[in-house]
């Protein structure tokens, strides 16, 4: 018995034997005498130690999975924001503990060890970072799926903030290796791109030839789940060059030329596109999506076909997920492989295929859809735009023999939109390729039925399904927040981390003095945590008495960050034509990116940072108001910030935010909520009650009247004097004296342009609820009564709920079943 199993089995026991282990992988590993050892070092060390107790479950999982050929779930996501995976990894198998007494022998603190660990940032946002919950949850709950993705060597770019404005740098995560990946040369699959097509018959095989291709080199990370044997994996795909090199150039005597044009292949998972929300249309996009979903499929097939002869069970075997629309490729991808590479007959392959493919749709918005150009996908693609048009005729011919000809409505359902250029129209392809599309809240989930997939939801109305997100409490509660960890462990044990409905045993210690104290004390501990980073990196006393009032999220005008600011400064002419008056006091703390080319956003974070300029520099308001931008927001700077906020802002225009997760993990740690009825938001509203919640503005139908009726903001601006006052100053230049035309533009998308997001619109009870949120601060009691009362409510936001009603409803998979440990 090794003694990593023998650690596995005594966790809390055998310090001396994870010592051994650690200055064993030091030396052997990484190559470095203890003496000469870096903290670098030492965290790759102990990495690589907790690693090898993850690999034994690993291997027990996958011998388990195959022993019981059950249903694979591969969850395809473009993005997957991970994070920092070393203090993770070490609650997962409940180390921590052992790991801080060994490391605190050779005087290594675990938690700043921790701390320079670089967070794998392969994502944008909500999108990612809720893929990144779900593997968590699939490996807690034994459901036996994998992750595919990108392996991208530069993941979200570095923000910094200079002079008030957004610099991007480049994130080069891998600098000192990533100790968590297994690198697997010998699983490579050739993607080809280009080339044309021979031999081609409708809904027949083909052969696709003169391509050129690039190899997938796959990449493994272990994904260990809570309190289980069970772990799971990530495969992460990264772009080789053929080995094949140009022969032509290197008999010229060009080895340069022939090195480069290898080199250049490579590109395809060198960066991940920095848009959220946004359609950016550009071809190596295209080609990291084929790219990605090209070996997934490729790799599940071989999977498959290991253990399995023919293809009809394929759909009892495999379930295919598709996050949003950027890896519904693998549709047109998996019909190829079947019909052209295994002579598999149309039908039965595309049968098959619906059976596989579910689809999970992240936006209503126009912007965000994608669709390519028939031009672009028949020049990269050709035999997949064949494939599609196949799919087409045959659907709407379908169609048409179903309600007789329509031809509006065949314009409408058609793949291809033929309105200006032509388009493909990803989003519908998905929708006709999976058995199950689903939205992310019950809002949002609506309104899909409703807007783009009209149509659709009238001819298959049984595809179309909820599945709220939610977000997985080992990270944002129990790693995040360890005051309060401790203290519910304390109070109502330690089960809330596999099943957050525990929560619930908090209610009436609502209404305990002990309780609310206690919880009361963990909160501040929080806020002495993000007020001691804020001094250390930005130079800022925040005072801790303060409401911590939170915005932290991407930069998008619907998230309606400059709402936000209108509110601000309307506070601080507030405090100024009355500095005795009795105002709450509040650090206003904004964090998120901005899209590199979106100008209106970038204008956005200038403003917040100006505004903090004037606002923090006027001694007449002192500790009255702060208003603070960090810089770089990220996962770890999420895990810090979230636990201290008091007050959540969730303030998107009623119908634009598809669910949001920010807003659960804000209210998981205790802080209230002041948001519209948007996605997630509503159902939070029932979970936590009516009372226990800030609520206003617009509803989704009253903004939909709003601009039926034609919107006019300028009449905001004219009919309320002190908006007026406030939109006047961002105008002429209050908030930034050097340049007073810097904000003209912002002012006149508000007053002049229509202000699409109906931010004025909105004002007027967006600042009275604010007061009623100052009224119940001052009554810190009531405040603290209610904020538990809002953790209590947050079982249901649980990824593992999501994610088991995903494997009943959706993947119709079963946990694997497993033996003990060792
Ligand atoms: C949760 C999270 C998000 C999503 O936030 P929303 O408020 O739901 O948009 C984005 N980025 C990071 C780093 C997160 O942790």
């Amino acid at each position: 018995m090794t003694p990593a199993t023998f650690e596995y089995d005594h966790p809390d026991r055998d310090v001396a034997a994870f010592k051994r282990s650690v200055a064993t992988k030091l030396m052997y590993a990484v190559g470095k005498d203890p003496f000469a050892a870096s903290q670098d070092d030492w965290l790759h060390a102990t990495a690589l130690a907790v690693r090898d107790l993850l690999v034994e479950r690993w291997m027990a999982t996958t011998r388990a999975s195959y022993a019981q050929d059950v249903k694979r779930v591969y969850y395809l996501s473009m993005e997957f924001l991970i994070g920092r995976t070393f203090t993770n990894a070490l609650l997962a198998v409940d180390l921590y503990d052992t790991v801080k007494a060994a490391l605190a022998d050779f005087d290594i603190d675990v938690a700043a060890l921790g701390e320079r660990e670089p967070d794998a940032a392969l994502g944008n946002g909500g999108l990612g970072r809720l893929a990144a919950c779900f593997l968590d949850s699939m490996a807690t709950l034994g459901v036996p799926g994998m992750g595919y993705g990108i392996r991208y060597e530069y993941g979200m770019f570095r923000q910094r903030i200079i002079d008030g404005q957004q610099v991007e740098t480049p994130d080069y995560w891998l600098t000192r290796g990533n100790p968590w990946e297994f690198q697997r040369p010998e699983v490579k699959y050739r993607v080809r791109f280009g080339g044309h097509v021979e031999g081609r018959q409708a809904y027949g095989a083909a052969k696709w030839v003169g391509t050129h291709d690039v190899l997938a080199m796959a990449y493994d990370t272990i994904i260990p789940g809570y309190g289980t044997q069970a772990t799971n994996t990530l495969r992460l795909w990264s772009a080789r060059a053929t080995e094949e090199i140009d022969l032509s150039a290197f008999n010229r005597g060009n080895y340069f030329e022939a090195v480069e044009s290898k080199n250049h292949s490579e590109n395809v998972s060198r960066v991940l596109y920095p848009d959220d929300s946004t359609l950016s249309g550009k071809e190596l996009r295209l080609h990291q999506e084929y790219f990605f979903c090209s070996a997934s499929v490729q790799d599940l097939v071989r999977r498959y076909l290991r253990t399995h002869e023919g293809f009809g069970q394929l759909h009892e075997k495999v379930s295919i997920h598709l996050n949003d629309t950027h890896p519904v490729l693998a549709v047109p991808e998996l019909m190829r492989v079947l019909v052209d590479e295994y002579d598999v007959n149309w039908d039965e392959a595309w049968a098959q295929t619906q059976k596989v493919f579910s689809y999970t749709n992240h936006t209503l918005m126009h912007e965000a859809l994608e669709t390519w150009p028939v031009e672009m996908l028949g020049r990269v693609l050709p035999r997949h735009l064949q494939i599609i048009f196949d799919i087409n005729a045959r659907f709407l011919g379908e169609v048409a023999a179903q309600v007789g000809p329509d031809t509006d409505l065949m314009r409408r359902l058609s793949l291809v939109d033929e309105s200006g250029e032509r388009r493909v129209r990803m989003a519908y392809l998905a929708v006709l390729a999976s058995h199950s599309v689903n939205g992310v809240s019950a809002l949002h989930s609506e309104l899909m039925t409703q807007s783009i997939f009209a149509d659709f939801a009238r001819l298959f109305p049984e595809r179309f399904n909820n599945k709220t997100n939610g977000v997985t409490p080992r990270r944002w509660l129990g790693q995040a927040n360890p005051p309060l960890a401790a203290l519910l462990d304390k109070r109502i044990g330690r089960g809330w981390r596999r099943d957050l409905a525990q929560l619930e045993a908090l209610k009436p210690m609502a209404d305990q003095p002990t309780f609310v104290r206690a919880f009361r004390h963990a909160k501040r501990e929080n806020k002495l945590r993000l007020a001691n980073w804020i001094e250390q990196h930005m130079g800022l006393v925040v005072d801790t008495d303060a409401m911590f009032d939170v915005q932290v999220k991407r930069i998008h005008e619907y998230k309606r960050q400059l709402l936000n600011v209108l509110h601000v400064i309307t506070r601080y002419h507030r405090i100024l034509d009355d500095p005795h008056g009795h105002h709450v006091p509040r650090v206003v703390v904004f964090a998120g990116k901005a899209a590199s080319a979106y100008v209106t956003a970038k204008q956005v974070i200038r403003l917040i940072n100006d505004v903090a300029a004037v606002i923090n520099a006027d001694e007449r308001v002192g500790k009255l108001l702060k208003v603070v931008f960090l810089p770089n927001y990220s996962v770890s700077l999420a895990e810090i910030i979230m636990p201290a906020a008091d007050l959540s802002e969730q303030i998107s225009t009623a119908g634009t935010e598809a669910s949001g997760t920010g807003n659960m993990k804000f209210a998981l740690n205790g802080a209230l909520t002041i948001g519209t009825l948007d996605g997630a938001n509503v159902e939070m509203k029932d979970a936590v009650g009516d009372d226990n919640i800030f609520i206003f503005g617009n509803t989704t139908p009253q903004v939909a009247e709003i601009r039926a009726k034609g919107y006019q903001p300028r009449s905001f601006y004219e009919g309320d004097a002190e908006l007026r006052r406030v939109l006047d100053a961002i105008q002429s230049g209050a908030f930034s004296p050097g340049e007073p035309g810097r904000y003209q533009s912002l002012f006149d998308t508000l007053v002049n342009w229509g202000d699409h997001y109906l931010l004025l619109a909105d004002y007027a009870a967006y600042v009275a609820k604010q007061a009623e949120v100052d009224a119940l601060y001052r009554d810190p009691e009531a405040w603290t009564r209610k904020a538990i009362l809002n953790v209590a409510g947050m079982g249901v936001f649980s990824s593992d709920r999501t994610i088991a009603e995903y494997a009943h409803e959706i993947w119709r998979t079963r946990p694997v079943m497993l033996g003990k440990a060792g």
